[in-house]
């Protein structure tokens, strides 16, 4: 018997955001053009912050 499982370890990133103000952070799936450090946006928790990029990494699928 031939065992043909190929073992694919597919990396699929994510990107974490922090708020500077609040620490809230939040993790989504990586967008091209992402970066650390890279300001996404105003916080959703509480609204003055800003979010940044902490951390860029790849989970196994
Ligand atoms: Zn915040």
């Amino acid at each position: 018997m031939i065992f043909s499982r190929k073992k694919e370890e597919l990396l699929e990133p994510y990107s974490t955001e922090q708020c500077g103000l609040c620490n809230t952070t939040k993790r989504r799936n990586f967008i091209q053009g992402d970066f650390v450090f890279k300001l996404t946006g105003k916080c959703t928790s509480c609204n003055q912050g800003q979010m940044m990029i902490t951390k860029i990494y790849g989970v196994v699928k």
